[in-house]
């Protein structure tokens, strides 16, 4: 039972790293970066062509498989870049521009589209406000003194923490002994760092895709749920058409008594948007107006 070392990534994940690594040092994105972009601000979303990741490793294939950690590594690595020039700025990745086997249509949205990042031509039809929600909580043993973070995920309770990692080691490794102590107090006298907890804007935004709009399908149920997350939030108001690049997730707080079909339990995480539809005409303003978005 003994503990990898946890500062030692597993190979696949330093692989990836190094992928990253090579696109930032690459032009032009180690000129884009010298320009230090979003200097002054709190986040700043740095876009990245889809195209250009083919060059670097796997990491196209890895965004496709495993979206959320691959780019997770990216951040790091985003983060080092941004500390080596002594900005105090947190750069957020942002892919863009996505093939258009990728592009989906709002209305096609299934359960089985689970986890994907695909690209979606949206309007927005309303906006809820900005919200925030605990992203990681921060933890200290009482008992060792040890600290340590837990990822929470959106829109679930806070993660249960049992115990102390460290301390349950020390236990694991005395009773491997020949002559283990007789007694182990539990390891479970944590306490949560109220101070340390990081909490991160979000909102939602409903849309509809343009075909939708075009075939009428305007009502609130058919409309479906968007999150969005730093730079984007505040952003964007009803009527605007956008480019929303996004991983397909399920909704874990529906009331299963009201689900009226399966795209209701279908939401998208945002990762990136581009203003303007990417695989249809702009709509006529007309079509844009209050009237055609019952509340
Ligand atoms: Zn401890």
């Amino acid at each position: 039972m003994k503990r990898k070392n946890p500062t030692e990534p597993p190979a696949k994940d330093q692989k990836t790293l190094a992928s990253w690594r090579l696109l930032f040092e690459s032009e032009p994105y180690k000129q884009d970066l010298d320009t230090r972009p979003g200097e002054g601000e709190y986040v700043f979303g740095f876009e990245i062509e889809w195209d250009d990741l083919e060059d670097f490793g796997d990491l196209q294939l890895e965004l496709s498989e495993n979206f959320e950690a691959t780019l997770e590594i990216g951040n790091q690595v985003m983060k080092e870049q941004y500390a080596n020039r002594k900005m105090s700025t947190r750069p957020v990745i942002r892919v863009i521009n996505l093939p258009n086997n990728r592009s989906y249509e709002v209305s096609d949205l299934r359960m089985r589209d689970r986890s994907r990042f695909l690209a979606f031509d949206a309007i927005v039809t309303s906006t809820s406000p900005v919200i925030g929600w605990l992203k990681t909580s921060a933890y200290q043993c009482n008992d060792c003194g040890s600290k340590w973070s837990v990822n929470e995920r959106l829109a679930r309770p806070r993660e249960k923490v049992k115990y102390c990692r460290t301390c349950l080691d020390v236990i694991l490794e005395d009773m491997s002994k020949k002559k283990p102590k007789t007694y182990h107090k539990d390891p479970d006298d944590v306490s949560l760092l109220v101070e340390d907890c990081y909490y991160e804007d979000i909102q939602y935004l409903d849309i509809i895709s343009p075909l939708m709009l075009e075939s009428g399908m305007t009502d609130p149920s058919e409309r479906i749920q968007v999150v969005v997350f730093d730079e984007y939030v505040g952003q964007f108001s009803k009527g605007d058409c956008l480019t929303l690049n996004a991983v397909v997730a399920v909704d874990p707080l529906i009331n299963r008594d009201f689900i009226r079909d399966t795209r209701r339990m279908v939401f998208l995480k945002t990762h990136s948007i581009e203003e303007g539809f990417s695989n249809h005409e702009e709509i006529e303003h007309e079509l844009q107006s209050e009237s055609s978005f019952s509340e």
